[in-house]
């Protein structure tokens, strides 16, 4: 034996250290997240707008950017609930427990309790892999952008937004041809602020949506046979619609 002495590496909760534990949080990153978040959506647009050329080794650098704040947004909600989760099962295992002392020394040097190691569990969470919110609306943009930069009314072929499983295989299914019209169908005029309704997926312009609502706090879909029944909290800006618009406006210039 060396002449270390080797300290356990699970140890119970004393009045002492639940104040240490509780004080363990992961960082609130998500106000860094979403600053950053816009400021690429604000780059692809600046760059959009500076070009003629489909400018595609850009577009898909912003794209993994973009990602990887997903990614970020993702693991950092993923930590914060398992972090919560693993604070609980600890106080939870350990309030029983005997304080350290000579007697027990080697029952918690061998863990005889089964007390969740912490330390351990949290670097194994840190590495594991999350999913990355495949509806995002501006991820949206980033998939059409290819198809519809040198045809802003094109239909794209898969739509993440109306998708649940998280494959492309039915890539091909939408039938190719049909144009999207850039103005609202309520106003006939072009989309200023596009709102798209999550429930059926029908776009409408903030202006046309407010006259709609003003009467009451649900309404019917406009468009000819929907009819669901929508509030204000099923719509959110329609981003790609914003960019088919952006793209048409700057060809006729
Ligand atoms: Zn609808």
């Amino acid at each position: 034996m060396s002449g270390t002495v080797r300290l356990p590496d699970v140890l119970p909760i004393t009045s002492k250290n639940i104040d240490y534990l509780n004080k363990i949080t992961v960082p609130d990153l998500s106000q860094e997240i979403s600053n950053s978040k816009t400021s690429i959506q604000e780059s692809t647009i600046a760059l959009l707008s500076s070009t003629s050329t489909y400018p595609e080794e850009k577009v898909k650098q912003l794209e993994e950017m973009y990602k990887e704040l997903l990614r970020l947004e993702e693991k950092q909600k993923f930590l914060s609930s398992k972090l919560i989760e693993l604070k609980a099962e600890y106080k939870e295992q350990s309030a029983d427990l005997p304080r350290l002392d000579l007697e027990n020394w080697n029952h918690y040097l061998n863990n005889d309790y089964n007390l969740t190691n912490i330390r351990k569990k949290w670097i194994e969470l840190q590495s594991e892999e999350v999913e990355i919110n495949k509806k995002d609306q501006w991820l949206r943009v980033f998939y059409a952008l290819p198809y519809i930069w040198s045809d802003p009314s094109r239909v794209i072929p898969y739509d993440p937004l109306e998708n649940n499983n998280n494959t492309e295989e039915e890539e091909d299914i939408k039938v190719d041809g049909g144009v999207i019209d850039l103005n609202c169908p309520v106003s006939l005029k072009k989309f200023n602020l596009p709102m798209i309704s999550l429930k059926c997926f029908h776009t409408f312009d903030d202006a046309s949506l407010k006259e709609l609502f003003r009467p009451s706090k649900t309404i019917e879909c406009p468009t000819p046979g929907c009819g669901k029944v929508l509030t204000t909290k099923d719509f959110t800006e329609d981003k790609l619609m914003r960019i088919r618009v952006l793209i048409s406006d700057l060809r006729k210039q």
